[in-house]
Order: structure tokens, then sequence, then C-alpha cells
């Protein structure tokens, strides 16, 4: 039986697309799914590569000789123009050749000539074809592996390396283990997962549970270099975050959201949540806190990362990053400063119209997907952004987080003590709270961490006194940038509901 994808892929051959492109960095995948695909249409299938010239591939997916030898691309689309059969042509990293103006016409002329016999080329490159020949191709997701899929590349690469190996190779990995280890390495291509496995049965000749965090720090590794989303290990509680009760309580009503309790009850999945607000006041801490307390991992959508040098790459980033997070779901997707990330999206922007091209991409993800994802974006200035981003579905909630209250202030005073081992009733809470109106979260997680430094230093146990001393050094942001504060606060009066 065919797999879903092979038979989509054979519905959009026979709805008479003869280019297609599959643009995937899990090129072995895709591989796959052609194969079956070319087995349910019982056709020829010919491989193209530059280093391995033209070949066909028996059914069995085996090579033969070069049909067509030599890295030109236009030698190949010479070899499919005079064929008649409706065969499919698999062109592996067409992408730099598609800046060949011959190579450009070839396709053009083939479309139709394909079409009328049947054939199909498909495109697989790693990257974004340019946009003259994208648009003459229909494209095809291969998604990423499935739980089932990642279960077997485990247990094949279990029984391989057993096979071969001189010294006997142990498992005890539990049912309950194994659907573990496969969350775990969802979101990986079926190549890297059977890298990471095998690197961790070689470790010890032994597949076992305690396998599991070298798995967990191997995946991040992967997904650092992946680039633009970032697997945040997070250990936070509720009781992390002073003040914001507003936002803790509506957090925690939405906790169960993705249950499938919730589901039957009635309730549509929650979609996400924008903070704006005073930078160092506990917006990132909060997405840190949410993930840890739905139990859910922390994806960071790095928007550094996301801008590429070459024309098309950026959205192709994003595109990935986003089907990554799919594949990873549930998850928490974290889009840091997301008016930096967009920021000439609102005004006319001097890139070309690529921030507001890639601003409309995540809108409409935001507003279309149907993953259990829930995103957190934060943002200092969300005057930069367009207003779209406020409309009512995109986000459930637009949260103005402000400068922390006296009682938030003592509470956060209060957290950063205990994180250091001191007994929060031993300082006068409410009276050092009154000194340090107007300073941020961070400010005062700051003093607390300078004065245990002085204290150190006096060899003395820490006192209110050094924590007074500390908040009277420090000139907090918001009363240096005032103005920024205030119209902040202005523009935040009427368009969001106060997190505290
Ligand atoms: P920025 O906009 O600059 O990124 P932010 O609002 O995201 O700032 P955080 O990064 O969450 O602020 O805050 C920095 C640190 O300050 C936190 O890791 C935490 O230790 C401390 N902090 C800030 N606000 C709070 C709070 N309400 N409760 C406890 N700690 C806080």
């Amino acid at each position: 039986m065919a797999s879903e994808l092979a038979q989509n892929l054979n519905l959009l051959m026979q709805s008479g697309n003869s280019l297609v492109s599959i643009e995937t960095g899990d090129e072995q995948r895709a591989t796959k799914v052609i194969l079956e695909t070319v087995a349910l249409r019982k056709v020829t299938l010919y491989d193209w590569s530059m280093t391995r010239g033209l070949r066909k591939i028996d059914s069995d997916g085996v090579p033969g000789l070069p049909t067509v030898e030599g890295p030109k691309a236009a030698k190949a689309l010479d070899f499919i123009e005079q064929s008649t059969e409706a065969s499919i042509y698999v062109l592996r990293d067409m992408t730099p050749h598609c800046k060949d103006a011959f190579v450009v016409r070839m396709l053009r002329d083939l479309e139709s000539t394909l079409e009328q016999r049947g054939a199909t080329i498909i495109f697989l490159d790693a990257t974004s074809l340019p946009d003259d020949v994208r648009r003459l191709t229909v494209r095809f997701d291969v998604g990423w592996p499935t739980t089932e899929e990642i279960e077997q590349v485990i247990k094949q690469t279990f029984k391989k390396i057993r096979k071969t190996s001189e010294t006997t190779v142990m498992s005890t990995v539990t049912k309950r283990d194994a659907e573990h280890m496969v969350q775990t390495l969802r979101g990986l291509s079926l190549k890297d997962v059977g890298r990471v496995v095998a690197s961790a049965i070689y470790d010890d000749f032994a597949l076992t549970v305690e396998d599991l965090p070298r798995l967990v720090e191997a995946k991040r590794k992967l997904l650092g270099n992946m680039g633009s989303l970032e697997d945040i290990a997070v250990d936070f509680s509720v009781d992390d975050i002073g003040g914001l009760k507003n936002l803790k309580g509506w957090l925690r009503q939405r906790r169960g959201g993705f249950s499938r309790q919730a589901q039957e009850y009635g309730i549509e999945p929650p979609r996400g949540v924008l903070m704006l607000g005073v930078p160092g006041c506990g917006k990132s801490l909060c997405a840190k806190v949410v993930a840890s307390d739905w139990n859910m991992p922390l994806l960071r959508l790095d928007p550094g990362v996301l801008y590429q040098k070459f024309i098309g790459e950026s959205e192709n980033q994003l595109r990935q990053a986003l089907l990554q997070a799919e594949s990873m779901a549930p998850v928490v997707l974290w889009i840091d400063e997301i008016e930096k990330a967009f920021a000439s999206a609102s005004g006319d922007s001097s890139d070309g119209g690529l921030s507001q091209r890639m601003f409309g991409t995540l809108l409409s993800w935001m507003q279309d997907h149907r993953h259990p994802i829930f995103i957190v974006a934060t943002a200092n200035d969300i005057s930069a952004l367009p207003p779209e981003l406020m409309r009512k579905g995109r986000f459930d909630e637009v949260f103005f987080v402000d400068l922390p209250s006296a009682a938030a202030r003592a509470q956060v005073l209060g957290i950063h003590l205990e994180r250091r081992n001191r007994d929060p009733s031993k300082f006068s809470l409410p009276a050092l709270a009154k000194e340090c109106h107007e300073f941020s979260g961070a400010e005062i997680e700051q003093a607390v961490v300078s004065a245990l430094f002085a204290a150190f230093t006096e060899k003395k146990e820490l006192s209110d006194r050094h924590i007074l001393s500390e908040f009277k050094k420090t000139r907090p942001l918001a009363v240096l940038s005032a103005e920024k504060v205030k119209s902040l606060r202005a523009w935040a009066e009427n368009r969001c509901v106060s997190a505290d």
C-alpha cells in the first residue's frame, strides 16, 4: 500500500502537472516517496545530478550506468526533450543551473512537451528555485518524518548494528521509552534520526533509556545547525514570575486547551499570545514558563538567522522553520522581539518588500495552521509593526507588560532572594519594594546580584541595607527613557489587556 504522500504526488501528476518542485532538507525521504509514486504509476524513473549524470533507476531503486554523462543540466534536458516516454525525471540541485538563461528557456519549452506525453520533471532541492523557474512548477511538500517512520528507522538502525557488530548489542527500551524516543526525535530528517540513534548505540553497544538525554542533546545540536529554530531548555514554574497576575491566570485557564477532553468539550485550541511591554519585565520569562508549565518543548524562532543574503532564501528559511515546528508539535513557538524581525513590514521598506512578504507568510500560517502550536510573541515596540498583527484571530490576546507595581516588586524581590538561597521572610520586602519604584524585574534581580557581591566582600550576611544601597546606585531604564515608556503606555492603553 503506497503512503498517503505518494498517493498525493501521484494525484498531482495525474492532474497534468509536468513540473513539480520538492524543496526539502531530507533528500532520503523525498526519494522514498518518489520511488513509491513511480511504482504506483508504473513508469520509468530517471535520476540526474551534476556528479552522476542521468541514470535510469530500476524498480528496486538501483541505478544503471549513466544514460547522459557530465555535469551539464542542459545535456540531460536535451535527452528528456528527445524522449517520447511518459517517464519521471528527478533533477537534483537544479537551483544553480536555473541561473542559466538557456536552461530556463529549455524548461519553458519542455513544459508543454512533457504534458503531452504524460511525463514529469521533479526538481529536488534543498534550497528555493529562482522565482522564474519556481513559477513554472507546482510545489510538493514531503513534510517531516511521521512517528511511524521514525520508529522504523530506530528499529532498522538497531538491527543493522546488531547484525554487523562483533560486540553484543543490547536494548532495554520499554514501549514507553520507545515512544519518548520517537517524540524526542521528531523534527529531524530520517538520515539524522539514523545517525543520532547509531551514535547512541555505538557509545556503549546498547540502546537504553539512559540514551534519552543524549538524543535530546544531539537533536538540539542538529537544530542549532538548522539555523532559525532553537530548542530552549526550560526549567521554570509559574511561581518564578512576580506579578503579572492577569497573564498568569489567563495562561492557567488555557493550560489544558490542547487536550482531547478540551476538544470534546468544544474548546478551540489556544493559538497564541502577544506580549508588548517595557524591557526586562518578564516577557521572555513568561514564554519559558508556559513551555515548562504545559510540558511542551520551547522553540525560539531566531529572526536574525532567517534573513539570508540570497533572494528567496529567507522566505524558504521561514517556511522550513514553520514546517519544522509543525512536525515537532505540540510545541510552544517563541518569536522574540517580533518587531525587529519584521520591522520594515509596516512602512516603505528598503529590502524590496522582503520583510513584508515574510510577515505575510507568518500571518497566513498563523491563521491557517491546525497544529497544536502555541505562539508566544514578545515585542518592545509594536507601533513598528503593521496593524494586521493585532487583528482578532491571530493572537488570542494581546497583553501589555508594564513596570511591576509595588506588590509585584516585592514578589520579584522574594523570588530572586529565594533563588539565591536566602529566606525572603528575613527581609522587609514591602519597604524595599517602595524604594525601587520604576525598576523593571530584571533591574531588581540585578540589584540582588550586586548586593550579594557587596555583602560577600564585607564578609557579612546579605541584608536589607545591601539591597537598598544597590537600589540607590541604579538609574532605571524607565527613568532614563521616560518618554519612550510613556508613549508605549499611551499606545497600549486601548489596544492591550494589562498583564498585571
Ligand atoms: P526584553 O524585552 O529586554 O527581552 P523581557 O520583558 O523579555 O525583556 P525578561 O528577559 O523576561 O524580560 O527578564 C529578564 C530577567 O529579569 C528574567 O530572566 C528574570 O530573571 C527577571 N525578571 C523580569 N521580570 C520578572 C518578573 N516579573 N518576575 C521575576 N523575575 C523577573
